[in-house]
């Protein structure tokens, strides 16, 4: 009871002077940490992941992703500076690295570090499978969810006290690998709430869009997903049938919003 008043008062005091405004929502989030904060500890345990993991270069695949990433990114850039977010993509520092991995994952860390395992690629199919994939992490980097997740985390450790944060070097890799869970073993990484993975659903289903990649692989992908076996990314990321259904319904509009940017021919 008084832990949960505390977390309450904290949270509540923390929501007036910590917050930060998501641009694809208009929602305010909990920005306990800052990006400056957190990207490099999340840059460095990245580059820690590559050196101890085999990446994959040079080949068809590896360079696919990349080229796939990056007018993810883009496409992020140019709906962020049409809707009046110039500069919002300030200290991202886009990766993408394909790893030699059996492994049916991806996922990305805050900052706009992605990886994609070899495994999955048979079951993304196409380019637009990849970007439906793409477009997804890149949203959960955009929307800030890791910030969001780590901000919780420390109210409910206690390390947050009244809006004034004093977080050590230690404690903030502690938390991160604690959350990301990539030392050793990433399919160790705590899932997104459930309000996070839709979140980054509609996200990224715009961004595929905007990138010109047709929308209706997403539902598509997770529905082959589903039925792959048991994929890793499916303990991060639930697919069922509510998350399809309503992928397929957000297909319309994420179409007419990529024609507002003149895009009306889309890549399978
Ligand atoms: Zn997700």
């Amino acid at each position: 009871m008084k832990i949960t008043l505390r977390v309450c008062f904290f949270a509540g005091v923390l929501a007036l002077s910590s917050c930060a405004t998501n641009p694809f929502t208009g929602k305010q989030t909990m920005a306990l940490v800052s990006n400056d904060q957190l990207f490099p500890t999340s840059f460095q345990q990245y580059d820690e992941f590559l050196k101890s993991n085999k990446v994959v270069e040079g080949t068809t695949d590896a360079a696919r992703i990349k080229r796939i990433g990056q007018r993810i990114a883009k496409a992020a850039e140019t709906y962020l500076n049409a809707n009046g977010y110039v500069g919002y993509l300030n200290g991202y520092k886009w990766e993408y690295h394909l790893i030699e991995d059996d492994q049916k994952n991806a996922w990305c860390m805050p900052g706009g570090k992605i990886v994609f395992y070899t495994g999955i690629l048979p079951v993304a199919q196409s380019d637009a499978g990849i970007a439906a994939i793409m477009g997804h992490e890149v949203a959960h980097a955009l929307a800030n969810h890791g910030q969001q997740r780590m901000s919780a985390a420390y109210i409910q450790q206690g390390i947050a006290i009244a809006g004034n944060v004093a977080i050590t070097d230690e404690q903030s890799r502690d938390m991160f690998n604690q959350y990301y869970g990539i030392g050793s073993n990433v399919g160790a990484m705590l899932p997104f709430s459930r309000s996070h993975e839709s979140e980054a659903d509609r996200i990224g289903i715009v961004l595929m869009a905007l990138a010109g990649y047709n929308p209706e692989a997403a539902p598509a992908l997770w529905t082959r997903m589903e039925s792959s076996g048991t994929p890793e990314i499916l303990s991060t990321h639930p697919a069922n049938a509510s998350r399809i259904s309503s992928l397929t319904s957000l297909v319309p509009s994420a179409k007419a919003e990529a024609k507002k940017f003149g895009i009306t021919t889309f890549t399978e």
